[in-house]
């Protein structure tokens, strides 16, 4: 009887979908999940709109996953994004394509992606368990089961372990899959905060946080100079330090506790000359002024003072008096404005969790464990994260699909 029966613990995007598609193919699947409803995080995605995929190529999708994307080209293949878009449809969802590729519903509602999930798994009649796996029973190397934390066990000769990372664990994803892959000879690879928002002591910070800066070019040199991210794009001051899609980013090539120095181009566009260019221009039109009110057409109005600080020219010195060299200061602060960065914020705080249980322990193109046998992992457990954009969802539908598929 255990024979067709299916376990999956974590009713998040990929034990869903990894449910659904067992089902569909004629397994008796039990889906575990401990939270009263199904995909609490889900819910809170792409800020309650979820953003469940991008519309890039398969080389793209490898390209924004920077750990571990080629372990995943089995799954993408096997149901890609082009797949996921085509499933949302025939579960009555239609979506819509926006900036950078991004998938969103057409209705904006995250509930209403969670919604065709059930819809799809109460079709294959998965049987929905409120419950937290404790344990996964194995004989030999060969699952057998899971226990629950109700002392109740289920037989199964397959389990499907798709319980998250350990970011925001008010949702649910407190990092139980990584204790029951390590209990079965699992190598975890260190945890570390993925996505996540930047901390910084540089005082002037405080000034403007709240404030949002488009299309700027950052550079996040470590501590022996070296570049170890650059991009262009949004970012946001807060009142611990940095955020925002660009910092967010950056933040998966940082380390916790180390320091770096995060360098704000606020003119790309511009080359140098331009910039002066573009800054004579400016003090001509406003030749009358004092420099700090001459520099309304070039900033957000927040990073006035903090530059006309910075940039150590007399805020009351009129314009015309300004020289050269204080003028091109000025050029070089708005092209490198310079902040502080100390740490990381928690992993509580994170987007995704990097780190998780090693791909070199599972097979690409099933999703089962090489060390035990019916083990199977899908989603963010496993040790892949990739940039914000939709690509973290696809993994877990991808991987859910693949691994659902091959039970
Ligand atoms: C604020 C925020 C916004 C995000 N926005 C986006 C976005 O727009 N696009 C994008 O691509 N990604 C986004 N992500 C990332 C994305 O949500 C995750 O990568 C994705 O949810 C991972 O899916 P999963 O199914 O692997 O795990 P999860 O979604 O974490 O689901 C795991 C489930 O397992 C359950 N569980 C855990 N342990 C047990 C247990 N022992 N027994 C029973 N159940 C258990 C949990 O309760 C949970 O429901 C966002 C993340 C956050 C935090």
């Amino acid at each position: 009887m255990t024979k067709d029966r299916v376990v999956v613990i974590g009713g998040g995007p990929a034990g869903m979908m990894a449910a659904g598609v067992a089902a569909r193919q004629g397994r008796s699947v039990t889906l575990i999940e401990k939270n009263n409803r199904l995909g609490r995080k889900l819910l809170i995605t792409g800020k309650g709109r979820c953003n469940l995929t991008n519309i890039t190529d398969l080389e793209g999708l490898i390209a924004n996953i920077p750990v571990n994307g080629k372990f995943l080209y089995h799954a993408f293949h096997r149901f890609g994004n082009r797949d996921l878009i085509a499933f949302f449809q025939e579960w009555g969802l239609s979506t819509k394509v926006e900036r950078g590729g991004r998938v969103f519903p057409v209705t904006d509602r995250s509930a209403h992606v969670v919604a065709a999930l059930e819809r799809f798994m109460s079709r294959y009649r998965v049987q929905i368990t409120q419950g937290e796996g404790k344990e996964i029973l194995v004989t030999g190397a060969q699952v057998a089961g899971v226990k629950l934390d109700n002392g109740e066990q289920i037989p199964a000769e397959r389990v499907i372990i798709a319980t998250g990372g350990c970011s925001y664990p008010a949702t649910g994803s407190t990092g139980d899959g990584y204790r029951f892959a390590a209990a079965l000879g699992h190598t975890i690879t260190p945890l570390k905060p993925a996505l996540v928002p930047l901390e910084s002591p540089t005082a002037w910070l405080r000034e403007v946080q709240g404030l949002t800066l488009k299309n700027v070019a950052i550079k996040v040199f470590n501590q022996e100079g070296k570049v170890v991210y650059s991009d262009f794009g949004e970012m946001l001051f807060t009142h611990f330090g940095v955020s925002g899609p660009v910092i967010l980013s950056a933040s998966v090539h940082l380390e916790q506790d180390h320091h770096y120095r995060l360098v704000i181009d606020l003119k790309p566009a511009l080359t140098p000359e331009q910039l002066d260019l573009r800054l004579q221009r400016d003090f001509t039109k406003h030749i009358r002024k004092a420099f700090r009110n001459a520099l309304g057409d070039l900033l957000p109005r927040a990073l006035i003072p903090v530059v006309v600080n910075l940039a150590t020219i007399p805020p009351d010195k009129p314009v015309h008096q300004i020289t050269k060299a204080e003028r091109q200061r000025l050029a070089a602060l708005l092209k490198g404005l310079e902040v502080e960065i100390t740490s990381l914020r928690p992993i509580t705080e994170a987007i995704v969790t990097a780190g998780g249980v090693s791909v070199k322990e599972i097979n690409p193109a099933t999703m089962e464990s090489k060390l035990v046998k019916g083990l199977f992992f899908a989603g963010e457990v496993m040790d892949v994260n990739a940039y914000t954009g939709g690509f973290n969802l696809q993994i877990a539908f991808s991987t859910g699909y693949l691994a659902g598929s091959s039970c």
